[in-house]
């Protein structure tokens, strides 16, 4: 080893703290710097990494003889200085590595790297920008004022527009803009498979400067995204879901995040357990680009920042083709069923409603959050409830193999009618899932085509586009399905929606189930009416009263239950999940737990509690909640913490698994 060495700082994609060093083999030295992709030994593992820093002294930790040379120097456009930062402070913000967060944002480059004859250049073959923006309303060019003028003062903005409003035409107006200017854009959807109508009419605006990415589509296609992107800093934009916030941009002038309240922004597993609305604030900031948030029914957490002055809230209150109020019904099932006017699961007067739409040539959109024919079944002798023998919940009835099973683990027996707790033939189905109620509908609507959109029915990306497609062409005309229709469509003939069992919505044991339930309705309503006649939404439900739906909470209101109790937005939440299928190692993992935390000086710490579902495949599950104050940074105490479970982690040998989650939703 002569002194003129250099060495080399590297991060490899693993849950590793910091960086390892190697050595630099002198005819690749001057290939090296900040950046550079390289090929390294780690515990005779060959691993992909990124150089951090480079040096020309050794450090003074590891004696010179340890260290490695690099393997490698990867030929490939360097990572830049402004995606390792962001890396470093999303790693900071959502306790994990940094190692992590360049695993998740360049994951199609570790898996199986390209051979270079297999990576081809894409060609655009697609149609040239035609510019085919519409004018903008009256309405809306108050909007875009607005907005403009709030980015002229650094402000980033809440756009609270109406499902119809326009909200996409003032998107693609300020996008066309940051295009013409030479910049990039982040256009940011919660699910892609249902925007693909927004995919078409954005490709029609912006031909092949249009670039998608979404992680249902290729490796391959995903490959050739980051390459377009990669230092190039032409003016792109893209249109992604959450994992496209870590591409590598680099000339960032606009981030728009649509539907910014939606749930699936947030990654739950693995670590990056990221909100790609909050990582794509951080990702504003260091580009310096402007931030528009875009929702018809915000979250509490952005309506909150408005209220502080942190975001500038813009309404849009008005649809576009008509501003017709929509017609919202609810029906009392308990009275019903007094009055005997339920037939099944429905209704007299929802199922008149319904045959009125259809005699008229409008389609319905059938709404209940839980699938399977039967959610649970129970012997009507002894009154049990059959649970996954592997997991704290009850097995569902699924007709169509005639099976129960386990929604968590995938557990199946065939479905007798015995009881195992009495021997009775006793057991009878409970509720109605989706496929009763396609099944019930079927019975009532003989002549009707129905069809049921589920997580069961839409396994495959295909099936789920086209039964989309069919619906949009009226091929369907009853759709029952779960939270997956509730995203993003646009069918201009659909009429009516109908809400089955609004309860199941309140019964969800979680301090956002309220707000959660009132999104859930606005966007459903979103859906329904055409141009020239009002959206109606029948509600089902045992609880008319109920705050959510008698619509008396105001903004204030809904925010001060919140304050009182101190939840977010109050207060920053941060969970740690323990899981164990040892449950002696698992109360041992939690005192250490508990301990640790009040060595780092946390104060609002409850638990270990059991969550609703408190043990999934044979492992048990404790939750731990810490509420941290906002006007604080918490972000010493977290790293503090961070290194406390790792070395949990360590002591107990990997036996009890520990997840810290920043914002859990
Ligand atoms: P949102 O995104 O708020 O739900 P959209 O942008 O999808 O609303 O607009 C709803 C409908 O109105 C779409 O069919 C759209 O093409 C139409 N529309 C909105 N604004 C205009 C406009 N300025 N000129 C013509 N059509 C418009
Ligand atoms: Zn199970």
């Amino acid at each position: 080893m002569t002194d003129s060495k250099k060495y080399v700082e590297v991060l490899l994609p693993l849950k590793l703290a910091g960086t390892l060093t190697y050595c630099v083999p002198q005819e690749v030295e001057d290939d090296i710097r900040q950046g550079t992709w390289v090929r390294v030994i780690l515990r005779a593992k060959q691993y992909t990494g990124i150089v951090l820093g480079v040096s020309n002294s050794a450090p003074s930790d590891i004696p010179a003889g340890k260290i490695l040379p690099l393997e490698e120097v990867i030929d490939r456009a360097p990572v830049q200085a402004s995606e390792i930062r962001f890396w470093k402070e999303l790693s900071e913000y959502y306790m994990c590595t940094a190692g992590e967060v360049f695993r998740a944002a360049y994951t199609v480059f570790l898996k199986d790297a390209p051979s270079a004859k297999r990576r081809r250049k894409k060609e655009g073959n697609r149609e040239t920008p035609q510019n085919v923006q519409s004018e903008l309303s009256e309405a809306q060019s108050e909007a875009y004022a607005a907005i403009k003028e709030a980015f002229s003062r650094g402000k980033r903005v809440l756009l609270h527009g109406v499902t119809g409003s326009g909200k996409t035409e003032i998107y693609t107006h300020l996008a066309s803009e940051q295009l013409n200017k030479g910049k990039q854009v982040l256009y940011l959807v919660p699910e892609i498979a249902v925007s693909k109508q927004l995919q078409t009419r954005l490709e029609k605006c912006f031909g092949n400067r249009l670039l998608t990415f979404h992680s249902k589509m290729t490796s391959a296609s995903r490959r050739s995204v980051i390459e377009a992107l990669s230092g190039s800093g032409g003016p792109y934009i893209v249109l992604g879901t959450r994992s496209a916030v870590l591409l590598p941009f680099s000339n960032l002038g606009l981030i728009v995040v649509d539907e910014e309240h939606d749930q699936s922004y947030k990654q739950v597993d693995p670590a990056p357990r990221y909100n790609g609305r909050d990582a794509a604030m951080m990702l504003s900031a260091i580009h310096n680009s402007s931030m528009l948030l875009g929702s018809a029914t915000p979250s509490y957490e952005s309506l909150y920042n408005a209220a502080d002055g942190k975001l500038v809230k813009v309404d849009l209150a008005q649809k576009f083709y008509n501003n017709v109020p929509p017609v919202v019904r609810i029906i009392d099932t308990n009275r019903e069923r007094r009055l005997r006017n339920m037939r099944g699961d429905f209704s007299a007067s929802l199922l008149k409603e319904m045959k009125n739409t259809l005699e008229r040539g409008g389609q319905i959109l059938v709404f209940r959050s839980r699938r399977a024919y039967a959610p649970f079944v129970q012997c009507t002798e002894c009154g049990d409830v059959p649970k996954c023998p592997r997991c704290d919940v009850t097995l569902s009835y699924h007709k169509y193999n005639n099976s129960l099973s386990c929604h968590y683990c995938g557990y199946r027996e065939p479905f007798t009618t015995r009881c195992k707790s009495c021997s009775e033939p006793a057991l009878a189905l409970r509720g109605a899932g989706t496929e009763k109620i396609e099944e019930e509908l079927q019975e009532l609507f003989p002549d009707k085509a129905i069809a049921r959109f589920d997580s069961e029915t839409t396994a495959s990306k295909s099936r789920e586009e086209k039964m989309i497609r069919d619906f949009a062409a009226h091929r369907i005309d009853i759709l029952v399905g779960t939270q997956m229709i509730t995203k993003g469509f646009d069918f201009e003939r659909l009429e009516l929606v109908v809400l089955m069992n609004a309860d199941s919505l309140f019964a969800v044991q979680d301090f956002r189930s309220d707000e959660r339930a009132a999104q859930l309705i606005t966007q459903l309503l979103g859906r329904a009416g055409r141009r020239d006649t009002p959206g109606r939404i029948v509600i089902q439900t045992a609880q008319p009263e109920h705050p959510v739906l008698s619509g008396t909470l105001s903004e204030a209101d809904k925010l001060k239950e919140r304050a009182l109790f101190r939840y977010p937005p109050y207060v920053r939440l941060l969970t740690i999940t323990v899981k164990d299928k040892n449950e002696g190692r698992l109360w041992n993992a939690c005192r250490m737990i508990d301990d640790a935390a009040r060595r780092c000086g946390i104060s609002e710490i409850s638990g270990p509690v059991a969550p609703a579902i408190s043990t999934i495949d044979g492992t048990s599950i404790r939750e731990f909640w810490i509420k941290f104050d906002k006007a604080k940074s918490s972000k010493g105490i977290k790293a503090a913490l961070l290194r406390e479970l790792w070395n949990i982690e360590k002591e107990l040998k990997g036996g009890s698994i520990i997840i810290p989650d920043v914002d859990p939703i």
